[in-house]
């Protein structure tokens, strides 16, 4: 089977828009086990897209294509379909009554513009797309089976999902495959990718078609795997011992197998434990408390936040000695730990937790220059704190990455019960 990706708009090519959507496509394919053969990112321009269209349509199978769905004039993709099929636009009617029924429910008569959306290439099978105005056209041109889809995001990736991969899946199934595919992915902190790369190098050796591959979105690693066998059965069984020699080998810094963010698996082994949190934050102004206050249900375990930017807000509010501070520096190991200490103390949580550090791009010392940040914990029955260098320095990447320090020590001390008491105490 081959599968190729057209991705149209003038946005893609100056910059101004990165094409999210073939790498989302892409990851659903490799999960059915496939790849995709090619991709290609056109402008919008109706010559340029329909000969992309026509070649394709003499050697792919299937082609995705996103964007040039929409009402206005540099919105081409039905028109570049129709000419490489070589067949007229015609209105489609259930689709003018639809959008007619949408101005007029926002109480707008229907532009000649908007209903350019119902013109499709005469033979093409219209599907609604329930995500948004602009129809969903499926049409096989030559030997392809094309797909046309909206460029938006949030109408591309539903639409895929409900109309696109289910044809895939069962063209593989029934052009007789022989290999059926499990997918999983590991989201791990706290570990490099290469690090995480070269700890799991091993296993495709003990699970025989097994492939594994790294991806960072950082500061998060995730390790994909996918396995193969002659059964469905035989693929999730494999998948299923491969991920569990995985997490052996990774231990806690495998935060969720699932789509739970790194706070909300925070907060659940906070809650398991039934402790609460307070944060003193610096170079974080509060992104931290952020990440927590995002997941429903954070008021249970977060008590809250002080973000003591200056060392006067680090002294009245936390009530830091001066002369401690200056001595000791603003980012620093002593200052982190104390500030731990006082936020717990101040608010009576179980857990403390405190980052400072040097976002950049002024700022940094001979012994911690721009990019290192300090985060610490403190709890009666123990206290930690980690110095970390943020390599190739953006502000946004410290921050980042300080702010996911702090909420692995808070994980990890909640997993282990080594910081922090009973909430009866
Ligand atoms: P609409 O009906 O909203 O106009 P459309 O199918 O015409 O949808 P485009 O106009 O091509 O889509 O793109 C709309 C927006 O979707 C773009 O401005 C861009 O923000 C986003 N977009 C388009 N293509 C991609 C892509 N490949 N990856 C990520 N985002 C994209």
């Amino acid at each position: 089977m081959r599968v190729e990706i057209l991705c149209t708009g003038n946005e893609l090519l100056d910059g101004s828009v990165v094409d999210t959507n073939s790498a989302w496509f892409e990851a659903r394919l490799f999960a059915l086990g496939e790849e995709v053969a090619e991709k290609r990112v056109v402008p919008d321009d109706l010559g340029v897209i329909a000969a992309a269209m026509k070649e394709i349509a003499t050697r792919a199978d299937f082609c995705v294509v996103s964007g040039g769905l929409g009402p206005t004039p540099d919105d081409l993709t039905m028109e570049a379909l129709a000419l490489a099929a070589g067949v007229p636009l015609v209105d489609h009617a259930p689709t003018l009554e639809r959008l007619a029924g949408w101005a007029k429910s926002r109480g707008r008569e229907l532009t000649p513009n908007q209903a350019r959306q119902a013109r499709v290439p005469s033979g093409s099978q219209v599907i609604t797309n329930e995500y948004g105005t602009a129809p969903h056209i499926q049409m096989k041109v030559g030997r392809c089976h094309f797909f046309l889809l909206p460029g938006v995001p949030r109408e591309m990736m539903p639409l895929c999902d409900e109309q696109v991969l289910p044809v895939l899946q069962k063209h593989l199934e029934t052009t007789g495959r022989t290999e059926s595919y499990a997918f999983t992915q590991l989201r791990c902190t706290n570990i490099w990718e290469a690090e995480m790369a070269w700890v799991v190098r091993d296993l495709p050796k003990a699970f025989p078609g097994l492939r594994i591959g790294t991806r960072t979105t950082f500061p998060e690693n995730h390790l994909k795997l996918r396995a193969s066998g002659a059964t469905p059965e035989e693929a999730n069984r494999t998948l299923a011992m491969a991920v569990s020699a995985a997490r052996e080998k990774l231990g806690t810094k495998v935060f969720t197998e699932g789509t739970r963010s790194f706070a909300q698996c925070t907060l659940d082994e906070l809650r398991a434990r039934r402790w609460t949190v307070a944060l003193a934050e610096s170079c974080t102004g509060g992104l931290c408390a952020a990440l927590i206050t995002e997941v429903a249900g954070a008021s249970e375990v977060l008590l809250g936040s002080a973000v003591t930017y200056t060392l006067s807000a680090k002294s009245r509010l936390l009530g830091l000695d001066a002369a401690f501070i200056e001595r000791e520096g603003a980012v620093s190991e002593a200052v982190t730990q104390a500030m731990a200490t006082a936020v717990r103390k101040k608010l009576g949580a179980d857990i403390g937790a405190a980052i400072t550090g040097w976002a950049g791009p002024g700022g940094g010392t001979a012994k911690d220059p721009v990019g290192t940040f300090y985060a610490a914990i403190d709890g009666p029955a123990g206290s930690r704190v980690v110095r970390s260098e943020v390599p190739l320095v953006d502000r946004e990447r410290v921050r980042r990455g300080a702010a996911f320090a702090a909420l692995h020590l808070i994980r990890q001390a909640a997993i282990d019960g080594t910081a922090g008491r009973p909430k009866q105490d």
